[in-house]
C-alpha cells in the first residue's frame, strides 16, 4: 500500500466543488452547458460537479494520454473523442489537472476546430509551477503545490484513483 500524505480531505474537496458549481450555474444562467469530460482522471470530479449544478447539462467524454518524453516534445495523443457534436453549443471542459498545460492546450484548439458557441475550463487543481504553455482556466478548484497528487482521480499507476481524499507521495 503507497503511503500518501494528506493533501485535500473529501469535506475539502466536496465544499470547493459545490462552491465551483454555484459559480458555473451563475454563468450560465439561461443556458445549456455541453460538458467534456476528459478521461480517465476527470470522471470523480465531472460526477460530483455537475451533480452540485442545476443547469441543464449534457455530458460527454473523450480520452486523451501523453506520448512519452510529452513534456520536452508536447505532444498529446487523443485516444477517442466525443461523439456528439459541438457545433454552436456552451461548452465546458472538465479536467482534472493543468501540469505543463499541453493537454488543456491541444484539447482546447482541438475543440475549438468544431465550432461551439462557447468553450470554458474547469480543472480541479492547478500545479501553476509547473506551467510550460499557457491556457486560459476558467474555473480553478485549488491551486496545488509541485507534488504528485494521488486520489480522488488521480491515479498512481493506474491505482488509487477511487480514494475520496486526495494525497501525495513524498
Ligand atoms: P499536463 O502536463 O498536460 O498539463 O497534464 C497532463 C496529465 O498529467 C494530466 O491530465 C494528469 O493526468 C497528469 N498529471 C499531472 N500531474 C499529476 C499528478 O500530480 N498526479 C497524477 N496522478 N497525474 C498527474
Amino acid at each position: 500500500m503507497l503511503d500518501l500524505k494528506v493533501l485535500l480531505k473529501e469535506e475539502e474537496i466536496q465544499t470547493r466543488i459545490k462552491e465551483m458549481a454555484e459559480q458555473i450555474d451563475k454563468d450560465y444562467e439561461g443556458k445549456e452547458i455541453f460538458a467534456i469530460c476528459v478521461l480517465r482522471g476527470a470522471a470523480f470530479f465531472t460526477a460530483d460537479l455537475t451533480k452540485n449544478m442545476k443547469t441543464l447539462i449534457e455530458i460527454d467524454y473523450l480520452r486523451t494520454s501523453s506520448y512519452e518524453g510529452t513534456e520536452s516534445t508536447g505532444k498529446v495523443k487523443l485516444n477517442f473523442d466525443i461523439s456528439e457534436s459541438i457545433k454552436g453549443k456552451d461548452v465546458l471542459i472538465i479536467e482534472d489537472i493543468i501540469d505543463t498545460g499541453y493537454t488543456l492546450k491541444s484539447l482546447r484548439e482541438h475543440l475549438l476546430s468544431k465550432e461551439p458557441k462557447s468553450l470554458k475550463i474547469a480543472v480541479l487543481a492547478d500545479k501553476k509551477e509547473r506551467r510550460i504553455v499557457d491556457v486560459p482556466i476558467d474555473y480553478v478548484g485549488f491551486d496545488i503545490p509541485n507534488k504528485f497528487i494521488v486520489g480522488y482521480g488521480f491515479d498512481y499507476d493506474n491505482k488509487y484513483r477511487n480514494l475520496k481524499y486526495i494525497g501525495y507521495v513524498e
